[in-house]
């Protein structure tokens, strides 16, 4: 018989569980990251409930974290010149499937956006999954242009203007919006790991996060599995889905200047 071990969603899976270098894990949806053990739910503060349906731009992609990064908020980057969001990474996984809320995936990193959010430096990864039947042709950010003409500029000015119907201004990036490679991207990822080992062995000041762990040994935030299974058993049960407002299907066209 196997006892299911409670497990915090940002700390739990290593990055690179497979042992092949290069293709990092990545969680599908929002991460409660100030909640013990850092259960998988929707953002209802922050974040948008939806999003909205923007003008010129469409895309479609998997939106999802890197578990075991951080983006330290008490770093500037020296890119952006900007503060971390104090978020796990972001991850744009552009396959075909559409993924399920918690589906955890392997990922091929192919590049990285460096988007400017309210202030805050918030890398976006791109990234495939490595079933998908593309996975094989894209090894860099060339390739994503390659095989998805127009895929690339139509995320960059999505990620502009996503917010603005909601009254924000639009979003800056650094590199003039352009996407770098994956070199690069796999020097973000690593940055924001050794972050992140900071974060959970408690050598960094945590601005608010909660860091218990079932899994890391040597964390000041170890938490035992009795005490984890009580976090479960405290956890309210899901509600019911609510209905859909029409009004997600409303296109704002926005004007940028
Ligand atoms: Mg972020």
């Amino acid at each position: 018989m196997f006892l299911l071990r409670p497990t915090s969603a940002t700390n739990f899976l290593a990055l690179n569980e497979q042992g092949n270098k290069g293709h990092a894990l990545y969680l599908v949806d929002k991460i409660a990251t100030k909640e013990a053990l850092n259960p998988i739910k929707q953002d209802t503060k922050r974040a948008l409930l939806y999003v909205h349906n923007c003008s010129t731009s469409w895309i479609y992609l998997n939106y999802g974290a890197l578990p075991q990064t951080w983006e330290d908020p008490n770093h500037t980057d020296e890119s952006t010149g900007c503060k971390g969001d104090n978020d796990p990474i972001d991850v744009c996984e552009i396959g075909f499937r559409v993924a399920k809320r918690g589906d955890v995936l392997q990922v091929k990193i192919l590049g990285v956006m460096a988007l400017i959010d309210e202030g805050e430096t918030d890398w976006k990864l791109i990234a495939i999954d490595i079933n998908d039947p593309l996975a094989e042709e894209l090894n860099d950010i060339e390739d994503v242009e390659k095989h998805m003409p127009g895929f690339l500029r139509a995320t960059h000015e999505w990620f502009r203007i996503y917010k603005m119907p909601a009254g924000n201004p639009e979003n800056k990036f650094a590199f003039n919006g352009e996407p770098k490679n994956k070199e690069f991207a796999e020097k973000i990822i690593e940055e924001t790991h050794q972050y992140w080992q900071k974060l959970i062995k408690g050598e960094a000041d945590a601005n608010g996060l909660n860091c218990s762990t079932t899994t890391i040994e040597d964390s000041p935030n170890k938490m035992d599995v009795i005490n984890a299974l009580t976090v479960l058993q405290e956890t309210e049960e899901p509600g019911q889905p609510q209905d859909i407002d029409p009004i997600v299907d409303k296109w704002h066209f926005v004007q940028l200047k």
